[in-house]
């Protein structure tokens, strides 16, 4: 082998959602492209414990680099989402107004939303707050309409982009921790934990471990405060009382408590809003539920009423500025795509975009490659299309999709089986979660845990 072919043109360092897009965009060039993950999943950090809003940007900060993405970034992943079946469902999203203050900030937001390029906004009263969700608590006061805001499947999503990615001849390499960098004169040495990776250009797309790697260049420049944010989940029985995203008027605090639909057809509500220094403390807290409760009852009392059947959080990757940073430094031949903070599900392809833009001039040739694979076409897990084990006719072409497996969740062993064999197999039973929705329901796998652990013993 001569010395140059064991360099690979890109190595992109975190599949989560921001480094999965880009993967999959370079994968549609002729570049040799590795994308290294350190842990035994892709999207198995924040992207796979947030809110799971498709973003207007109707919020964002005018002229932020976030609020051009976020906005371009709701059309590519709409558009993505149709084509290859990521869940998504047009719910809209009401904020709602439950102080004079709060009424009169109104305005201001409608026309904040403006400036941030979305006209759909408007105004209503509380009658009309009322009339849109029945279930409020009283006292709300008038509100702001969002139609576009939406709820999508964030697993979906990130396994949609990494199974692209690899379909189009990107080398995944999982469970490859990157412990270091060395510099050499052609290209970077690129240590992880399962070997080298050498590659002319790297990509540091590593969310809540950014700065550190960043530190490996030469840099000094920012540190991610990871921000953990809780949320509690209702069983689906609440799903009625929730037709809509219902958010909070935004305060020096921060975007304040919402109640939305869930793409499973559950509720949840939250975020909380805590800075940590442990950087892997995703475990929920009594604070955190007993602050979600106060809050979220006063939104919507009856709420509260039915059974919580779940807990998560997720760290946000918040840094000491208002905006995303991404730099590229060409003397180096590395790029930083750093502190995606809240938004990133909704910009990922955005960023992907924007990346190939600020690289045009560089020595990677971005040429689109000419014979694509087709987009890959992701299993539905969301609740508003038709799933498998409603599905007579495939049932009578496969009987396993009629044999369900987790009763919770309605998932069937054919889209157990189907998960096993697919581009980016589960390693675990999260994994296998993630992918099929099983485990993820009320009884959170007392009844199936133990048969679907065999299922994964024998898939491995
Ligand atoms: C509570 C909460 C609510 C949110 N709600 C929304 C929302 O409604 N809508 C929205 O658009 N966004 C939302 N977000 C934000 C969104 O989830 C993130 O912006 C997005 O997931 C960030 O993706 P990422 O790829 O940058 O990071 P990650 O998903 O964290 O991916 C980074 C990856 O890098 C890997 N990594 C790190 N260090 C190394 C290393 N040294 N070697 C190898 N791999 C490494 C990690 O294991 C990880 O998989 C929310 C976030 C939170 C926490």
């Amino acid at each position: 082998m001569n010395a140059q072919a064991d360099i690979r043109d890109v190595v992109v360092i975190g599949a989560g959602i921001v480094g999965s897009a880009i993967a999959r965009a370079l994968g549609g060039t002729e570049l040799t492209v590795t994308l290294v993950e350190g842990r035994d999943d892709v999207g198995d950090g924040t992207s796979k414990a947030n809110t799971a809003l498709l973003h207007t940007g109707f919020d964002a900060t005018p002229g932020t680099l976030e609020s051009r993405l976020v906005a371009r970034g709701y059309d590519l992943l709409g558009e993505y989402a149709e084509r290859v079946g990521v869940p998504v469902e047009r719910t809209g999203a009401l904020l709602v107004a439950w102080t004079d203050e709060e009424r009169d900030a109104l305005p201001k937001l409608k026309d904040k939303a403006e400036r941030n390029g979305y006209h759909a906004c408007e105004i209503v009263t509380g009658d009309e707050v009322y009339r849109r969700v029945p279930d409020l608590g009283p006292g709300a006061l008038a509100g702001l309409t969002v139609p576009g805001e939406s709820i999508i499947c964030s697993w979906t999503t990130n396994l949609a982009l990494a199974t692209e990615a690899v379909e189009r001849g990107v080398d995944l390499r999982r469970g490859a921790m990157v412990t270091d960098v060395v510099r050499h004169d052609d290209h970077t040495a690129v240590v992880t934990t399962t070997g080298e990776v050498k590659a002319r250009w790297v990509i540091n797309a590593a969310g809540l471990g950014a700065d550190h790697l960043d530190g490996r260049f030469g840099y000094d420049r920012f540190t991610v405060t990871p921000r953990r944010g809780e949320l509690l989940v209702f069983d689906k029985l609440t799903r009625p009382m929730v037709p809509c995203i219902v958010l909070a008027v935004p305060s020096s605090r921060g975007k304040g408590v919402l109640v939305s639909p869930t793409i499973y057809g559950n509720v949840m509500v939250g975020p909380t809003s805590e800075n940590l220094t442990d950087r892997t403390a995703t475990g929920t807290s009594e604070e955190g539920f007993a602050f979600l409760l106060s809050k979220g009852r006063a939104l919507m009392p009856t709420l509260f009423d039915e059974e919580v059947t779940a807990a998560y959080a997720g760290l946000r990757a918040a840094i000491d500025r208002d905006d995303y940073l991404v730099d590229v430094d060409r003397d180096q031949r590395y790029v930083l795509v750093g502190g995606i903070r809240s938004t990133g599900l909704t910009a990922g392809m955005a960023l992907a975009e924007h990346l190939l833009e600020l690289l045009a001039d560089s020595d990677l040739d971005l040429t689109p490659r000419g014979a694509l694979p087709p987009a890959p076409r992701m299993p539905n897990i969301g609740e508003a299309t038709t799933r498998p084990y409603q599905d007579a006719e495939r049932i009578a072409a496969d009987p396993e999709y009629g044999r369900i497996v987790c009763f919770c969740e309605r998932v069937t062993a054919g889209e157990i089986r189907d998960a096993f064999a697919s581009t980016i197999p589960p390693r675990d039973l999260d994994g296998l979660r993630r992918r099929t929705r099983v485990l993820n329901g009320r009884c959170q796998g007392f009844y199936c845990g133990a048969h679907t652990q065999s299922l994964l013993e024998a898939s491995l």
